[in-house]
Formats: structure tokens, C-alpha cells, sequence
């Protein structure tokens, strides 16, 4: 279950309101890249983690629920920029910002602006945030990457979270308002550590690579197919061994010539630094047992219930360490 507390996660404020700033940071809100999409993520992957991998179920749901804190956060903000926005829309027409605009009065040029860009926000929410990103597109499903499998779930886990914080890093360069600023700056920060939460988990489950269960056809991992014609790069991308497998590269710089003379790429003698066919196999049937008992071996078949309601529910011993508060 969830529980609401009143109180932010983060001190949120704002120096005085800005409706351009509001705007831009919706992108956070519902876009792509912001809290709600990673809330959303880690929720979903949480349920098939619960009862294989209750460590991780337990990270998942911890930072999906401080995800939801963000989101918070940034409908906070969002909301006190639209100070004002809300009660002049809900003003009689004649004192109204719309009705002076009509008039021709002075705020014409601001609301011609701010119209341009998503007048949608203004005219349907009126001063709090709504479910899209900045430019009026809604929030989707779409956004969220869950495949029940730890190995490929936290992988998109740290790309979302190095998403996040550019994003954040960006939104810094358009306010001025120190408040504003310090928020997003926590916000950002906490995009960074949880890359490393994620990246933790990920070293915990060995191995890791590739992501997944299957080891790769031996035939064709350490090809590099040179698709391009002028000046060619190179780098440990194609020289020397792969990252991982640590294959020697197998430069091709006539794909034509290499597609047509091994009939299609099944005619290839992979090199001596390859592993064989026979040992990939084999890792693939002994990854693909301990991974599979590792998920049915926990997973009850009847009498099937989410909590117990026992242990679970004890308060655990506090692990806080002390953190330096201003006098
Ligand atoms: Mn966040
Ligand atoms: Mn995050």
C-alpha cells in the first residue's frame, strides 16, 4: 500500500512565479525522461523481482516510490510558478488577463507568447501540472522499458537515469530563480545516485553479459562490418578485443565481397580467441537452469498470496547514520 505524507522530500520553493519556467518543466513531469516515466518503470519491473529476487524488489520499489516523490516535487513547482495563473482564469471576464488581452491591454504580447508554445496549459489546467510533456504530447505507457529480466531492466534503468539528469542539467540553464535551481540540482542528484544503486544491483548478479540468458553464435560476435566509405575510425570498438567477451576483432572492410564468399555469413571459421560452439551451448543450457530454477523455485503454484502480514512488517533495526544538521 501507499501512504501519503504531507511533507515534500525536498524543501520545494520558488522566489515568484514564472509560467515560461512552469512550462518547460512539465517536461519532467510527464515526458519522457521524467519522474512519472521512472516511477512507472521500476513499479512495473518490482512485481516479477518480488518473490526470485526480493533484494532487488526491495531497491526497485524504494526508488519508484522516491520517484514518485520527484514527481511530486515537480507538480509542486510547477504549481507555485502558476501562482496567480489560476485564480486570474477563474476571475470575472471583465478583470480577467484574457479579457485585457481582448482589450488590448498590456499583458497581449506575454499571453501571444506563451499561446505559441502550448496554449493547451494555459487554457485547460490553469494553474497545475498536467500528464504530457512541454510541448502538450501526452504521457504514454510507451516510455516505460520493463521485460522482466534483471539483467536487461536495470541496464535501461541507467540509461533512464542518465536521461533524467541531462534533462535537469538542461532545465537549469533557462531559470534564474535560486530556489527553482536548488531543487533541480537535488533532483539531478538524485538521478546520479541512483545510476550507481542501479549499477550496484547489476554487478551483484553474475554473470551479466550478455543480457539475458543465451550466449551469442560464435560465428559472428566479434565482426566489425566497416559500412562506410572516406576515412574510417578506429578504436577499441574494432581494434584489439571486445569489451566483454574479449574477442579479437574481426575487422571486415568489404562487407559485399565477406557476405557473398562465406555464403551468407554461415561459412565462417571463427578465430582462436572465440570460444566454440559446443562451450557457448553448454553455458547457455547451465545459465538457462540456474536462472530458471532461480525464478521457479520461488514462485508458489497454490495458495498463492502477495503478503504475509509476518516478519515483513517488522520495523527494522535503523541504519541512518547520522547526517550533519545546521544549528
Ligand atoms: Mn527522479
Ligand atoms: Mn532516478
Amino acid at each position: 500500500m501507499f501512504y501519503h505524507v504531507k511533507e515534500l522530500q525536498f524543501n520545494a520553493r520558488v522566489s515568484k512565479p514564472d509560467p515560461r519556467f512552469a512550462r518547460l518543466l512539465l517536461e519532467q513531469f510527464g515526458g519522457g525522461n521524467g519522474e512519472l516515466k521512472a516511477a512507472m518503470q521500476y513499479f512495473v519491473q518490482a512485481f516479477s523481482c518480488k518473490n526470485p529476487y526480493p533484494d532487488k524488489y526491495d531497491l526497485l520499489m524504494d526508488i519508484a516510490t522516491e520517484e514518485f516523490s520527484h514527481l511530486e516535487i515537480v507538480g509542486a513547482t510547477i504549481t507555485m510558478l502558476l501562482n496567480g495563473v489560476n485564480g486570474q482564469m477563474k476571475d470575472a471576464v471583465e478583470s480577467s488577463p484574457l479579457a485585457d488581452m481582448m482589450n488590448g491591454k498590456a499583458t497581449k504580447e506575454e499571453y501571444i507568447h506563451r499561446a505559441l508554445f502550448y496554449p493547451q496549459f494555459d487554457v485547460l489546467t490553469a494553474g497545475g501540472p498536467t500528464v504530457t510533456d512541454s510541448n502538450g504530447a501526452p504521457w504514454t505507457g510507451a516510455y516505460v522499458n520493463a521485460n522482466s529480466d534483471l539483467t536487461v531492466d536495470l541496464r535501461s534503468n541507467i540509461a533512464a537515469e542518465s536521461r533524467a539528469k541531462i534533462v535537469y542539467e538542461y532545465l537549469m540553464k533557462f531559470t534564474d530563480d535560486p530556489y527553482v535551481k536548488e531543487t533541480l540540482g537535488f533532483l539531478m542528484t538524485r538521478e546520479i545516485t541512483h545510476f550507481q544503486q542501479f549499477e550496484a544491483a547489476l554487478d551483484t548478479i553474475q554473470p551479466n553479459f550478455p543480457p539475458g540468458v543465451l550466449q551469442e553464435d560464435p560465428r559472428h560476435g566479434n565482426l566489425y562490418f566497416n559500412m562506410s566509405q572516406g576515412q574510417d575510425a578506429e578504436g577499441p570498438w574494432n581494434e584489439g578485443t571486445s569489451t566483454r567477451t574479449k574477442e579479437e576483432w574481426n575487422r571486415i572492410d568489404d562487407p559485399l565481397d565477406f557476405v557473398c564468399r562465406t555464403n551468407g555469413l554461415t561459412d565462417i571459421t571463427p578465430g582462436d580467441s572465440v570460444p566454440s560452439n559446443d562451450d557457448l551451448r553448454k553455458l547457455d543450457e547451465e545459465l538457462s537452469r540456474t536462472r530458471s530454477q532461480e525464478v521457479t523455485s520461488a514462485t508458489p503454484m497454490e495458495d498463492i498470496s502477495w503478503s504475509t502480514y509476518g516478519e515483513e512488517m517488522q520495523p527494522k533495526t535503523h541504519r541512518t547514520r547520522k547526517v550533519k544538521e545546521k544549528a
